[in-house]
């Protein structure tokens, strides 16, 4: 399916990715529609293929970018239950995704957090962000699109599998125990996670909210030579549902770089 959406304009690209029925919601084809990929992917915006944005990362191919907005989307839109989402993208790199989760949030109270530990890349998706009126509103508004380089957040999404010697969701796990009361609150409706994991960490499980989807690809053996895409579904009872959707090849999650 790669390589068959690609396109000469943003539109042409959309409107492929929309007949192969790999964007299949009309309303996940028009936050598409707003974000211009140029202004993210330095090369070949439009190819349906991932490209280097430097500091060994890749801006994601276009497809993957639909399915990850697809098997996310019922955690994503605003809803009589769930007015204001809270949505987390690890490993935000160019900025895309979190900006088209963005238009997906809409600005009535939601938020969506581009967390990226390398500072050049965070600082590199603000700027892509902010080639745009929209992206530039997503900036300004402080409940919207953000990109941070809390290392305590960033080591969550480490490929260590004990990370519990440090609070590893730092400040955000600590939001939704200071404020009490209800205890989602600081937590995700989604997490996407743009880099592969060692496995599924508890501690981004455990940051979903009930109900809160998850979609986080994971090294499948010893060596790193296998990546599969999981689904990870949160029930509005808190049971964890985990489903394998397809093999990938995703840069690996890492520790954050030292100063
Ligand atoms: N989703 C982005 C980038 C994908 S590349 C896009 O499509 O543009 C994966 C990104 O994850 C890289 O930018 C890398 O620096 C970042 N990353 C890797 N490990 C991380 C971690 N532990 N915490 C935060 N970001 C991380």
């Amino acid at each position: 399916m790669a390589w068959h959406s690609s396109g000469v304009s943003n539109s042409e690209l959309i409107e492929n990715l929309w007949r192969n029925k790999l964007i299949k919601e009309e309303r996940v084809k028009e936050a598409f529609l707003k974000v211009d990929r140029a202004h993210y992917s330095p090369t070949s915006p439009y190819s349906d293929s991932p490209q280097p944005i430097g500091h060994s990362a890749t801006i994601s191919a276009p497809h993957m970018h639909a399915s990850a907005i697809e098997h996310l989307l019922p955690s994503i839109l605003p809803s009589p239950s769930r007015p204001a989402p809270r949505v987390l993208d690890i490993g935000s790199g160019s900025g895309y995704l979190t900006h088209v989760f963005a238009e997906l949030v809409g600005s009535e109270g939601g938020t969506v957090v581009g967390l990226e530990h390398i500072p050049a890349l965070r600082d590199l998706g603000a700027r892509n962000m902010a080639k745009s009126a929209e992206g530039r509103e997503f900036l300004d508004t402080s409940d919207s699109a953000s990109t941070s380089t809390d290392s305590h957040a960033a080591s969550a999404a480490g490929r260590r599998s004990s990370v519990n010697q440090r609070n590893p969701m730092g400040e955000v796990e600590g939001q939704g125990e200071r404020k009490g009361e209800d205890k989602d609150e600081g937590k995700w409706d989604a997490i996407h996670v743009g880099a592969s994991a060692r496995e599924i960490h508890k501690e981004l499980v455990d940051q979903l909210r009930s109900p809160g989807r998850m979609f986080v690809p994971v090294d499948d053996d010893e060596m790193g030579l296998q990546q599969h895409v999981w689904l990870v579904q949160k029930g509005e009872d808190g049971e964890v549902s985990m489903r394998r959707l397809f093999g990938v090849r995703y840069v690996p999650l890492g520790d954050p770089p030292r100063a």
